[in-house]
């Protein structure tokens, strides 16, 4: 969206396509052909985001304040580094959830922040934060942006260098971003859902092998509805299958070792040195810049410096930005089946909810286990040659 962000004749807007995630549409009528769009693009002006290199800095941490530790979704990290931001005047900005939605605000308000924090599992929308961090900075305010690594480089590309003295930009490891028409037909299923407060839920402890999706909405009485207990649901199950991503995370440009941002964040998937840690959460952080290395030194955060492996060899998806599942049959179909299947159908094709196992469901069962099995085995064959590419002592 830096293309929508930097038109001076406001001729690019968004609209949803078929397959419920958003893209852009020019009126050729108002569109002048000056080339801004094209120029911010990190896609179309063919400017690489990394290169798959041991040139940054690895660390395990977390947050040292518990309520913002235990706020994050999984350490808390943004959360410390957003407030000592605030806490010298600065703004942040980071996604939120919206009337259903996803979308990045900013902010010099700590309230905001416990906003901000925990993963939504839902593409977000940057609309015009980019403009918006724009004006922040040339009033001279320091800013900090934190968000889905396409988004860090599009931003990155929008704003002049000149501007990015006083940004810091921290990028979370993504492994794609599921349709919002999932949220939608959740929402026409349930009948009473108002907005999700959260998808994953750390009351029973972070894991280092994983973590429990736990989707939280109000409901029109202003009520919390925990769905945990209710078995699996089209939202964090969908989001989970990766088979209702956008088409471009399925080729991501953005995934690297090394990146523009200052800092980049994620789980520490496998670990196995700070137990005594996990039941709060354990966060893989990597260092770019000297910049980054400075917020995390001036934040609530404590750090301990580990070798790359600890963290590449259990989370591919930082380096590996490819993933069969595009060229499904499912995924091709998603904008059929999200207009015309029944709630239940598409929370058995895209939210793999195959229990009881039915007659007719058998070969579609079959079918499943085989491509997801496929689909692992590539991605790991991937995962290890990349490895021994970047020059890492395991795979
Ligand atoms: C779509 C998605 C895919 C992910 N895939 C992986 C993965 O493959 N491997 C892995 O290790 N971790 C993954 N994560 C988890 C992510 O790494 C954690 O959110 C990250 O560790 C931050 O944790 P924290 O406790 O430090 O941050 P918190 O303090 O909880 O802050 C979370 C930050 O993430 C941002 N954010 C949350 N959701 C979105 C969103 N939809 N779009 C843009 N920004 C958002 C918020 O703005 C906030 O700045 C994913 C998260 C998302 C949202």
């Amino acid at each position: 969206m830096g293309c929508m962000n930097v038109c001076p004749v406001q001729a690019i807007t968004t609209e949803y396509y078929s397959d419920g995630h958003r893209g852009i549409s020019v009126n050729p009528d108002v569109c002048i052909e000056c080339g801004a769009c094209e120029r911010v693009c990190p896609v179309v002006n063919g400017s690489a985001y990394g290169k798959n290199t041991l040139d940054s800095e690895y660390y395990a941490g977390w947050a040292t304040k518990q309520d913002i530790r235990r706020r994050g979704a999984t350490s808390g990290i943004f959360g410390a580094l957003a407030e000592r931001v605030i806490s010298e005047g600065g703004y942040v900005a980071g996604a939120v959830m919206e009337e259903m939605a996803c979308r990045y605000i900013i902010s010099n308000k700590y309230e905001d922040i416990e906003r901000m924090q925990g993963s939504k599992y839902t593409s977000s929308d940057p609309g015009c934060i980019y403009k918006e961090i724009r004006s922040k900075l040339s009033e001279g305010r320091e800013v900090l942006f934190c968000g889905l690594p396409c988004h860090v480089a599009g931003l990155l590309e929008y704003l002049p260098a000149r501007m990015r003295e006083n940004l810091t930009t921290v990028d979370i490891i993504c492994g794609g971003v599921s349709s919002p028409s999932l949220i939608r037909r959740y929402a026409e299923h349930v009948g009473d859902m108002e907005d999700i407060i959260s998808f994953r839920d750390k009351s029973s402890g972070w894991k280092p092998t994983g973590f429990r999706y736990s989707l939280k909405y109000i409901d029109k009485d202003s009520n919390v509805v925990d769905t945990s207990a209710k078995g699996r649901n089209l939202i964090t199950d969908g989001f989970a299958c990766e088979l209702t991503d956008r088409y471009s995370c399925y080729d991501c440009r953005f995934s690297f070792t090394h990146r523009k941002s200052d800092l980049t964040i994620g789980d520490l998937w496998g670990d196995t040195e700070f137990k005594d840690q996990h039941f709060n959460g354990v966060s893989g952080i990597i260092a770019h810049s000297e910049k980054g290395r400075e917020q995390l030194a001036k934040a609530g955060i404590e750090l301990h410096p580990i070798t790359p492996e600890r963290l590449l060899c259990n989370n591919y998806r930082i380096f590996n930005g490819k993933s069969i599942k595009g060229r499904f049959p499912e995924r091709r179909w998603l904008a059929y089946a999200l207009h015309h299947l029944s709630y239940d159908s598409l929370l058995k094709i895209y939210g793999s909810d195959l229990k009881p196992i039915r007659l007719l469901w058998i070969p579609f069962t079959v079918y499943r286990l085989l491509s997801f099995r496929f689909a692992e085995f590539l991605n790991k064959r991937r995962g290890k040659q990349l490895l021994k590419q970047i020059g890492s002592k395991k795979y």
